[in-house]
């Protein structure tokens, strides 16, 4: 801490988390920045730079980095690069929250290396607990630290669980809790909720990109629009709670009013709901367990009249069955599943492949692949590889 200042390293500071996240630390204050991290974006980084004054940034891509160093000759703050950069700012035992808001696998070390330096996390990187959850919940165990959900809808769950923590205390664990019964993970069913599967075959870019109510990357629209995003969310509320992948139902949502909610062993359900605007989330984890105000708009229950549920179609959005079969098998076959999608969606952004294809892709992958319960760092990017590999093919 500095002063009354809490220091903040932001992993991922010029992405749509990032720079949501920056915008309320200058509305509520009380975190002094002290690193940030980009991967190529150094336009946006430099502002930042200007305006924060961080002690270390760190641009990935190690050209970019050069270019940024040479434009802050006069300025006191340090230019590093590559993982090794991530990991110096991250590992920095003076931060008290790290934000990791970077896409993507990389986000694993940087993560641990936060985690080992006693610093709470707030999480926004879904690939992180997905590929190496029992890594990473062993190291938050053994390190005594915070991790803080960003995911809508995991920080729904969480406020859901205030004052209901485990026998043990553990606040983000109610493994063998008494209380809970089982989790329910809104999903909004994406752009194409309702079609069969032959329909879904035909969708296009374009058509994925349109998202009902969130604005996101192009990445997660169209997880969002396959289901494959549920899937992951799926085997992060896994590791995050502590919780068996049966007690966690996916419920289909359509307006995303409720973000997701928990059922309790006397029946009563707490849900959380509000208009979907990611800044919830975000101020929530920077400021927990402080509830401070907003400017998002207000939800008018006259004006919603109703609310609509549905089970999931899991014939049509096959994705959705394979990762909740993966997640229930746990091991390195979730990292396969999670990179075989990243590799599939890249082709169908860039047009190469069909809708539907994203699933045959993850399924000819997860059947290729060998399953290690508990992969070590080193297996998990060798299943990544070889699902990359597979998928290419
Ligand atoms: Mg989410």
């Amino acid at each position: 801490m500095t002063g009354n200042l809490k220091n903040l390293c932001l992993l991922g500071s010029s992405g749509s988390i990032g720079r949501q996240t920056v915008d309320i630390i200058k509305r509520h204050g009380g975190y002094n920045i002290t690193s940030l991290a980009v991967n190529s974006n150094i336009d946006i980084l430099e502002g930042q730079i200007e305006e924060f004054k961080p002690k270390k940034v760190c641009v990935y891509d190690k050209e970019k980095a050069g270019i940024l160093a040479s434009h802050l000759r006069s300025c006191s703050t340090e230019v590093l690069s590559g993982m090794e950069g991530l990991l110096e700012i991250a590992g920095d035992p003076d931060n008290d929250l790290t934000v990791t808001a970077i896409v993507g696998m990389i986000g694993i070390r940087p993560t641990l290396a936060a985690i080992e330096a006693g610093c709470d996390v707030a999480l926004a990187n879904k690939e992180t607990l997905v590929t190496a959850g029992h890594i990473i919940m062993k190291a938050v165990k053994e390190n005594k630290i915070k991790l803080l959900p960003i995911d809508s809808e995991h920080s729904a769950i969480f406020q859901c669980l205030q004052g209901k923590y485990g026998p043990d205390g553990d606040y983000a664990s109610w493994s063998g809790s008494p209380v809970v019964e089982k989790i329910l993970l809104t999903c909004s069913g994406g752009p194409f909720r309702g079609l069969s599967y032959d329909e879904l075959k035909t969708k296009t870019r374009d058509d994925a990109l349109k998202h009902p109510n969130w604005n996101m990357g192009n990445k997660i629209t169209i997880d969002s629009a396959t289901l494959v995003n549920k899937a992951l969310e799926v085997m992060e509320a896994k590791w995050l709670f502590s919780c068996d992948v049966d007690k966690i139902q996916v419920v289909i949502q359509p307006k995303s009013i409720i973000h997701s909610a928990v059922q309790f062993v006397d029946g009563v359900i707490m849900a959380q709901m509000g208009v979907p605007d990611m800044r919830l989330p975000i101020q929530y984890a920077l400021y927990y367990p402080e509830r401070l105000p907003l400017d998002c708009g207000r939800l008018d229950l006259f004006d919603l009249h109703k609310i609509e549920f549905d089970k999931p179609d899991y014939d049509t959005f096959k994705g959705l069955k394979l990762g909740i079969e993966a997640a229930k098998t746990g091991g390195s076959i979730c990292t396969v599943f999670n990179a075989a999608n990243e590799y599939a969606v890249g082709k169908f952004l860039e047009r190469k492949i069909g809708f539907t294809e994203i699933y045959d892709i993850i399924e000819k992958c997860m059947l290729n692949h060998k399953n290690i319960a508990e992969p070590t760092l080193e297996e998990i990017l060798e299943a990544e590889s070889e699902a990359v590999e597979t998928a290419a093919k």
